[in-house]
């Protein structure tokens, strides 16, 4: 079973999927994480998202070890190596988080990172949260989630996320680099940030994410038991 969960950035997606796989035992798989991944190890390697080339040399060599665990009490969620290194915190870096929807927006980096996510289908139950994952990865299921907020709502959140690790966040600054990301995400060619006609969309600007949660929960109960009998 798959639970998609898509939106764009700060819309709550991951909150919200954690607390979904928490509360039915599934795993957790934070699909944004492969596509930082991937533009981290570019990055530092020395790769221009601008020479898609020498981008899609490099994948044909690069590793991604991919595995769960759980930390505290939460759901078991995905790490991954890359080479073999843990990019750690390195994953929610600015300079990660200007470069990624320029990596993700070449059609062979899609390619690799969609074929690494469908095969984790095989190590259990999941709640995968991205981009792409109702109208591309996994298409057929009937568990699809578009969450969304005000630009607003969603620049403050980010902005209070960077603070509480210890950055100084400028609302106005996080607000725009928000907002190219999202215009790139939307834009692009392929398998660009879109709702599902079939997804169940939720504006969670004035919920918390256990509220939102709830309503994942109840929909998927509800589909569930509908499908069931
Ligand atoms: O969700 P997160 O903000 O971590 O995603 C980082 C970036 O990865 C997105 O802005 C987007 O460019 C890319 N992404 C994607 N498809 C997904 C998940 C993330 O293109 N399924």
């Amino acid at each position: 079973m798959v639970i998609a969960i898509d939106g764009p950035s700060a819309s709550g997606k991951s909150t919200v999927a954690r607390l979904v796989a928490e509360a039915l035992g599934f795993l957790h798989v934070d699909t944004g994480a492969m596509y930082r991944a991937v533009a981290w190890k570019m990055l530092g390697d020395g790769v221009d998202s601008a020479d898609a080339a020498a981008v899609v040399r490099r994948l044909d060599t690069l590793r991604m070890d991919l595995d769960f665990s759980a930390e505290n009490d939460g759901p078991r969620t995905l790490r991954l190596r890359l080479d073999g290194a843990d990019p750690g915190g390195d994953l929610r870096s600015p300079r990660v988080e200007r470069a990624v929807s320029a990596f993700a927006a070449i059609p062979e980096v899609r390619t690799w990172c969609v074929a690494r996510q469908r095969e984790l289908a095989s190590r259990g139950d999941l709640v995968v949260e991205g981009r792409d994952i109702g109208t591309v990865v996994f298409p057929d299921t009937p568990y699809k989630f578009f969450l969304d907020a005000r630009p607003e709502v969603r620049a403050r959140r980010r902005a209070a996320e960077r603070e509480s690790a210890g950055e100084l966040a400028a609302v106005a600054h996080v607000a725009r680099d928000m907002t190219e990301r999202d215009r790139l995400d939307r834009s692009r060619t392929v398998a660009p940030l879109r709702v599902a006609e079939d997804a169940c969309r939720l504006d969670t600007s004035n919920l918390d994410a256990r509220g939102v949660a709830d309503l994942v929960l109840r929909h998927v109960r509800s589909r569930h038991a509908a499908t069931a009998s």
